[in-house]
């Protein structure tokens, strides 16, 4: 562990004096009152901060376009311009030299074309439920811009430790053990989008970009597209970076148990270290929609088509689909009626071509029961006890089960069209996507028996 007490660790933020205080067992700045974990400022003493020079002659080929409105700043070539900003839509584009340098390592270049991310887009919207009509017209669609975005891929080894705990299955109960997980994981090429105007979820959702097809940057790549500088702070590279570090340390000690109904994993701590680092442009297709006052943005991963996104809500189309939902509803109904009167009919029939009989006496008396529920409510309610009513009772749960299942299942339909949002992405890929498949992990595992969960 490194050595925290030293004089060298200074506060990020400010520069001052981080003193350890053991009660929150953080560090504390002494200047500005600012915390942090041991954990965090070890990371954030291996994270460099990018794209913060002067730019230098040798960039003189490239320009800056920055968004009047939203401030977004993308990088192009000098033969490049731009109508609308990617970001907010706004047509107020200033072109102004390049002002801090820009010197990715790596770039993986665009692989799917143009109108191959169009139709992405457009089957991706029809996937989702109440799009606006407005979101398929070819101006929206053909508005698409390919952009590089800066990442920062992250290969490290990192000691893991975490508890959790695991429920075993019994006959009637079931067995708590505390599971405890300590290893060594090395993940390769964790990318980490290094752009404030791009959300996180997004790029995480369109992973994983094939690394081995990188090559050495070069600012030809940029002709007919635009990139975005790394514009994040190490401090908050920091935090996204410990927390899936922190998400995939519980994912991989889960997958080394076996034998468990469910393994559930809480405090993990992930330290870093052999920490290497590249900074390479990823290519990805973007259509930002504006709705209402809010925008939407759908992403392309332009080497692999793989798509996801936040789309808007059209409330009209949603009532709509609430009304025929509703209608449909009444048609069931209608349709148990029709069933039920049926029933009743038959039964008449037949109880009036044998009322002579014991038989059509039974029958009519059915006929009385099914027509009023209420008398056949009072009549289970009576008999409860009496081991007729104790017959009755299930049956008449048989026959009704298929009507409250069909009720309930319409019912969770109907509250899903109401709740629609799309403004969920996907996950993340596994952690299994960047293990180091030359280094095996070696896990020190232990599972204590704690008490049985009734
Ligand atoms: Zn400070
Ligand atoms: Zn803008």
């Amino acid at each position: 562990m490194a050595d925290y007490s030293s004089k060298d660790t200074k506060c990020p933020g400010c520069g001052g004096k981080l003193i350890f205080d053991p009660e929150q067992q953080l560090l504390c700045c002494d200047f500005c009152g600012n915390t942090y974990s041991p954990e965090k400022i070890e990371l954030l003493l291996q994270i460099p901060e990018i794209d913060t020079g002067d730019a230098g002659e040798s960039e003189e080929d490239k320009c800056e376009l920055v968004c009047d409105s939203c401030g977004a700043v993308l990088i192009t070539d000098k033969n490049t311009s731009a109508t609308t900003c990617t970001f907010c839509g706004s047509p107020a584009i200033i072109t102004r030299r390049l002002s801090k340098q820009f010197r990715p390592d790596y770039i993986i270049p665009f692989e799917v074309s143009r109108q191959e991310a169009e139709t992405k887009f457009v089957e991706f919207a029809r996937s989702k439920k109440y799009v606006p009509k407005d979101y398929f017209s070819k101006s929206n669609i053909e508005s698409v811009q390919g952009i590089y975005v800066p990442f920062w891929i992250m290969s490290s080894r990192c000691k893991v430790s975490t508890r959790g705990e695991g429920l075993k299955k019994r006959a009637v109960y079931k067995d708590k053990y505390s599971l405890m997980s300590d290893f060594d994981v090395k993940y390769d090429n964790v990318p980490f989008d290094g752009s404030l105007e791009i959300s996180d979820g997004l790029m995480e959702a369109i992973e994983p970009f094939d690394i081995s097809r990188r090559i050495p940057f070069a600012s030809s790549y940029l002709q007919g597209f635009y990139a975005q500088k790394f514009n994040l702070t190490t401090d908050n590279l920091a935090d996204r970076i410990l927390a899936r570090m922190k998400h995939y340390g519980r994912e991989t000690a889960s997958m080394s148990f076996s034998g468990y109904e469910s393994v559930h994993f809480g405090a993990c701590a992930v330290r870093p270290y052999e920490l290497e680092h590249t900074y390479a442009l990823y290519p990805v297709w973007f259509l930002n929609y504006k709705y209402g006052n809010r925008h939407y943005m759908c992403a392309v991963n332009g080497q692999t088509g793989k798509t996801d996104g936040y789309l808007p809500v059209d409330e009209v189309k949603r009532k709509a689909r609430l009304i025929r939902h509703r209608i449909v509803d009444a048609l069931l109904i209608l349709m148990c009626v029709a069933i039920f009167g049926a029933l009743l009919a038959a039964l008449y029939w037949l109880g009036a071509t044998f009322i002579t009989s014991s038989a059509g006496l039974v029958l009519i008396l059915a006929l009385v029961c099914l027509a009023s529920p209420i008398g056949m409510m009072v009549f289970i309610g009576y008999h409860h006890k009496s081991n007729l009513g104790a017959k009755i009772e299930p049956i008449a749960e048989f026959l009704t089960r298929p009507v409250s299942k069909l009720a309930a299942r319409r019912h969770q339909s109907y509250l899903n069209l109401c709740n629609e949002t799309n403004m969920e992405v996907g996950p993340r890929p596994p952690a299994e996507e960047y293990y180091d498949s030359r280094a095996k992990i070696e896990f020190e595992n232990s599972e204590l028996y704690s008490n049985p969960e009734l």
